[in-house]
């Protein structure tokens, strides 16, 4: 482990457990309210070693390809599990694989996609695989973006909650750039609190990247995916 970047990853940690920390209670919220997934995406199996050994415990990643490898890599040198957030569009190709390592899926987005899922967790015979349903918070929805458009939030909640293999734990959104994230994600929060009446155990709100965080814990988010914030800047894709 190269201990000049290990000592980056913690110091930005650390700041940035602060800062969600600040944030929740100037929101009227517990410092602790707040579950940060840290999204490893483009960065190495070594940085997600580092950062377990500071404590972490959740990690989400956008893509099967470089996700299933990287966990399988991490597991082989850790002691305890960690929880594996799939946050990425979701190929139901890749749900198989998914399926070996996630512990919550956050784009959960289409019926065909709980069906998939579904078998897929059973053939692998986990126990439930927690889901999430994605919403598209963009009020002009541009196509190809993930996410379901609310009006079939429920339809796909009530599917995901009659399944064997998956249990529904709540909604997960993204604001959409340019526009307002704070109407987006109490347009989430509204969201959420309806189908919490038909489904009142499924209290996850995930919300927030490294630049909204804020106004996402302001309205209600549990857990925030933060990438940038704690690993730096990622490398163009290609
Ligand atoms: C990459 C990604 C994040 C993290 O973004 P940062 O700006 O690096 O914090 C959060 N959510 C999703 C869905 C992502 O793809």
């Amino acid at each position: 482990m190269r201990i000049d970047r290990d000592s980056e990853l913690f110091v930005r940690l650390e700041a940035t457990r602060e800062s969600v920390a600040r944030t929740c209670v100037a929101a009227g919220r517990a410092p602790g309210d707040v579950t940060i997934v840290v999204v490893t995406k483009t960065f190495p199996a070594s940085d997600v070693i580092s950062l377990a050994h500071h404590g972490v415990c959740d990690f989400g990643e956008n893509r099967d390809q470089e996700a299933a490898p990287k966990a399988q890599e991490v597991a082989a040198d850790l002691a305890s599990p960690l929880r594996w957030h799939f946050i990425g569009q979701l190929q139901t190709n890749k749900c198989a694989s998914v399926a070996r390592y996630a512990n919550l899926v956050h784009s959960v987005d289409r019926r065909k996609l709980v069906t998939a899922l579904d078998h897929a967790v059973g053939s692998a015979a986990k126990p439930p695989l927690g889901a999430l349903v994605q919403v598209n918070l963009d009020p002009e929805p541009e196509p190809g973006r993930g996410g379901a458009s609310p009006a079939d939030v429920r339809a796909i909640a009530d599917a995901i909650a009659t399944t064997e293999n998956l249990t529904f734990e709540g909604v997960m959104g993204v604001a959409p750039h340019p526009g307002d994230p704070v109407a987006a994600f109490e347009r989430l929060r509204e969201i959420a609190s309806e189908i919490s009446d038909d489904h009142p155990s499924a209290k996850i709100i995930s919300a927030g990247m490294s630049g909204d965080f804020a106004a996402a814990i302001q309205a209600g988010a549990t857990h925030v995916r933060l990438g940038a914030a704690i690993l730096g800047e990622r490398p163009p894709l290609t």
